[in-house]
């Protein structure tokens, strides 16, 4: 596929791009501050910030490129006005806060979990330069889990992504744990996307479970 990449120099493009172009995808890569031709592209990836990722996919969708969404901090109101430029073009957009195959599935253990234990917290730890808290997996898990579940948010040098999902009851606690320990990770979440982007259904799609068999 032909890719335009938004956000290839930061931390998780500069991971990316070069496991993109070993499966065989051609990568226009999209720099802070550089306008691009968007036209003659088959999808585009953003891996930017939240601040940046609004007019990047907003411009994609209305241009008819579907989208590929790993930046978080966006709320619902931006997945609803997405939603309605993807359905307006008949195009996909996949949207998802982790896309590491470890995460989510400790996002499905959580749920499952929860049901038998009384109360839950999570604790999300990453690195410094993080600018949304609390992360969108940790919102994501906590959306999955009944009742009100406190999230608590660390940022520090040395760290890459963390989450720990602890469930207490009487005597006894249960800790789910996913360290991401490099950028790689995400790799085979984003290639997976790709491949099933033009089988999704019109519109915005949440989540890399939606795409595990
Ligand atoms: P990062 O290192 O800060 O990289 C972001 C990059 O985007 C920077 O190089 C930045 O350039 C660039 N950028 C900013 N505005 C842009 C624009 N308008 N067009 C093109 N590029 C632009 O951050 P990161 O750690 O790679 O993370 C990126 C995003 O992905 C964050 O929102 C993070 O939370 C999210 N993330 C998601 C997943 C997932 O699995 N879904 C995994 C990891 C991270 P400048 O520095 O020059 O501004």
């Amino acid at each position: 596929m032909k890719i335009l990449f938004y956000g290839a120099e930061g931390k998780v493009g500069t991971a990316m791009v070069p496991r993109l172009l070993g499966a065989g995808h051609e990568v226009t890569p999209v720099c802070s501050g550089k306008e691009v031709r968007r036209d003659g592209h088959d999808v585009a990836i953003d891996f930017t910030q939240p601040a940046a990722v609004r007019k990047n996919v907003e411009g994609c969708l209305q241009a008819g490129i579907p989208c590929v969404v790993g930046t978080t901090g966006m709320g619902p109101a931006d997945l609803a006005s997405w939603d309605e430029l993807a359905r307006r073009r008949d195009i996909a957009c996949f949207v998802a806060p982790n896309f590491a195959v470890g995460a989510v599935l400790m996002m499905r253990f959580a749920a499952e979990a929860a049901r038998y234990f009384p109360r839950a917290e999570i604790v999300e730890l990453h690195h410094e330069t993080k600018v949304d808290a609390p992360s969108g997996t940790a919102k994501a898990t906590a959306d999955a889990m009944p009742g009100d579940v406190s999230i608590h948010s660390v940022r520090l040098p040395g760290l890459v992504a963390h989450q720990e999902v602890l469930l207490g009851g009487d005597g006894q606690l249960l800790t789910i744990r996913h360290d991401t320990l490099s950028r790689e990770a995400f790799a085979p979440g984003v290639l997976l996307a790709l491949e099933k982007l033009s089988s999704l259904p019109t519109g915005v799609t949440v989540g890399l479970e939606t795409l595990l068999e």
